[in-house]
């Protein structure tokens, strides 16, 4: 009899992926993402759920080999240059679609790895060698919809899956400083960062999940939920008693929180 291979539960992490030159730079985010690949098991695939997939409706990426998408506009042509070749996974994505039933979950092969997914693996995984399926975020529904989504993969966890969120908690691209670095974050950033970190130590997901309740802070943080949602996907797999960390932190340009939150 040949037994299930068992695999030692992986962490979930939600990173703070700022902007797309973060994938030519190297900076204290991006040591800090690799340092991430180095300490972890290593995942039989990943799973990322990234802001820039937002469209009315739920998908997987199901091609074998995703395309690595430049979705931006206004960067050096190295950038677009950059590709990150890693293959896809058929089999996980169908693995998503059962999980997820009787929800509809359609199967993509038009999309790829846009840059919330590439600009950050490359690297926690520079050699693109491990397989990388992406989930969609629905963007037609509410925030409790993202949640109970996550808590529905959670068995991936246990099968060797890395799931990732990629986005920023905070994400307020009308008050970045475009090309003036360094910048002092603003107030309401760092209070709001603060209210989500002490939220997550504290397991209240309530908080937020309802963060349009949490006020004027929120408000600025969170202009459109896209960047945020990812984080809900995360905060959903953590198990009872489960430890959460921030292995990178920073906030870019005045208005962009890095924040990494590791569960397990
Ligand atoms: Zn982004």
């Amino acid at each position: 009899m040949t037994l299930p291979q068992a695999f030692e539960r992986m962490p979930a992490i939600f990173m703070g992926h700022g902007s797309p030159m973060n994938a030519l730079l190297r900076n204290r985010y991006t040591a800090g993402w690799a340092a991430i690949g180095g300490k972890i098991p290593r995942p039989k695939a990943v799973l990322a759920i990234s802001a820039h997939w937002y469209i009315p409706g739920t998908a997987v990426t199901a091609m074998p080999g995703p395309r690595t998408i430049h979705d931006f506009g206004g960067f050096p042509p190295e950038l677009y240059q950059l590709q990150y070749p890693a293959p896809g996974d058929p089999v996980l994505a169908s693995r998503i679609q059962r999980l997820l039933m009787p929800m509809s979950v359609g199967s993509d092969d038009q999309w790829g790895l846009d840059h919330g997914t590439w600009s950050v693996l490359c690297h926690v995984y520079p050699q693109a060698d491990i397989p990388v399926v992406q989930l969609s975020i629905d963007e037609t529904k509410p925030a409790q919809f993202h949640y109970e989504i996550g808590k529905r993969l959670a068995p991936l966890r246990d099968e060797g899956i890395l799931i990732i969120g990629s986005g920023n908690l905070v994400h307020n691209l009308h008050a970045y400083a475009w090309g003036r670095h360094p910048v002092e974050p603003f107030d309401w950033a760092v209070r709001f960062e603060q209210q989500v970190r002490e939220s997550l130590l504290a397991g209240d997901d309530k908080s937020l999940i309802e963060y349009e309740s949490l006020g004027h802070d929120a408000m600025l943080s969170i202009p459109t939920p896209d960047h945020y949602l990812p984080l809900l996907y995360i905060i959903a797999l953590r198990h009872q008693g489960e430890k959460v960390n921030f292995p990178v932190d920073g906030v870019d340009g005045g208005s962009i929180s890095m924040l990494t939150v590791q569960i397990g």
